[in-house]
């Protein structure tokens, strides 16, 4: 989660000249207000995280998940995830004013953080925090969530609200963080059936994951109809990632990215995960550019490739797996697609 990947990024697509393009506006993000931050989490939290700004520890750090491991203190603690959320909550009002009908915060997309403490690298949750504010203005939202670990922060603010329908796409919890993100995970009361969970194992190529995507996600967001299209484009399932297992490659992120831009509704994207630096600038760059609707060449302009040592915008080798194994991965996702279809598509109508 080192910020240095939100630079890379950036420069990659400065390099480019994504940014000369007469329809990109580049925005600066406003810290967001306790206010913002109250409508999800817990005031006792937030004050807690407050105090730890000068990135000195408190006492009771560590009963909100603050201290040694996954969710560590630094100076500017606070003042770092107010631009993060305000930066999602920015992309949120100028969508919702109509501003602008494609929004991307490449420093949003935590997912894991939670109403009363902090989780897998999360302080706080800017998607629940900017669909809050959609809310408010009476709009209907689908969240689709293709970061290799299951959005569990963001599938509890909605479990029980048919407003929101949260889809996510992940590596399962049998083998990874946070643990859940289940078919069975289906949402509660109002919300019974707006909650999706696509489970998928280890090592599932790029190609199962669109064809799982493709037989799920895309009938769900096309029934459900929303105001706004929120995703968050974590890019930790990239076959080089050293923390995760999928094998999810720059080509099959962009394949999912341009099934999402050929929707016509408003859409916020935020970033997320991903833990290989030049991997997360090479996928994001492909994002914003489809959002942009600008081609950008394979070949990485001199002065990025010279600087990062990185030749090429796509994976030119994609992993090789065994054909026993990629039978039982494949086998895996049909189960997921299966139980889906099962499950959800019912009180969709879908058949
Ligand atoms: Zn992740």
């Amino acid at each position: 989660m080192k910020p240095i990947r939100l630079k890379q990024t950036y420069e990659l697509l400065q390099s480019y000249e994504v940014f000369k393009n007469k329809n990109v506006i580049i925005s600066d993000p406003i810290p967001a207000s306790k206010e913002d931050l109250l409508t999800f989490h817990s005031g006792e939290y937030i004050n807690a995280v407050e105090k730890l700004n000068d990135g000195n520890v408190t006492k009771d750090a560590i009963s909100f998940n603050l201290g040694p491991g996954d969710n560590p203190i630094y100076k500017n603690i606070f003042d770092a995830s107010l631009l993060s959320t305000g930066g999602s909550l920015v992309a949120a009002k100028m969508l919702e004013s109509g501003k602008v009908d494609r929004a991307f915060n490449i420093s949003g997309g935590l997912h894991h953080a939670m109403p009363g403490y902090a989780y897998g690298f999360c302080v706080f949750n800017d998607p629940v925090i900017a669909i809050n504010h959609f809310l408010t203005k009476g709009l209907k939202v689908a969240y689709v969530d293709i970061d290799c670990h299951h959005g569990d922060g963001v599938q509890l603010a909605f479990y029980d609200t048919d407003a929101v329908l949260t889809i996510s796409m992940h590596e399962s919890g049998q083998y990874l963080f946070p643990g859940t993100g289940w078919v069975e995970e289906l949402g509660t009361g109002k919300g019974r059936g707006y909650s999706v969970n696509l489970p998928l194992h280890p090592y599932t190529s790029a190609e199962i994951i669109l064809w799982s995507f493709n037989q799920t996600v895309l009938p769900l967001i096309d029934k459900f109809n929303p105001d706004i299209l929120v995703t968050q484009l974590g890019i930790d399932s990239h076959f080089n990632d050293p923390i995760t297992h999928l094998n999810q490659t720059a080509q099959g992120f962009e394949s999912i990215v341009k099934e999402f831009a050929k929707s016509s509704y408003p859409w916020l994207a935020v970033g997320g995960g991903g833990y290989d630096t030049i991997a997360v600038a090479r996928c994001w760059s492909i994002a914003f550019s489809v959002m942009a609707k600008q081609n950008i060449s394979n070949k990485i302009p001199d002065q990025y490739s010279d600087m990062y040592s990185v030749d090429n915008l796509y994976d030119l080798q994609t992993p090789f797996l065994d054909a026993d194994y990629e039978a039982m991965v494949k086998s895996y996702a049909e189960n997921s697609v299966l139980g889906i279809q099962k499950l959800i598509f019912p009180s969709f109508g879908i058949r």
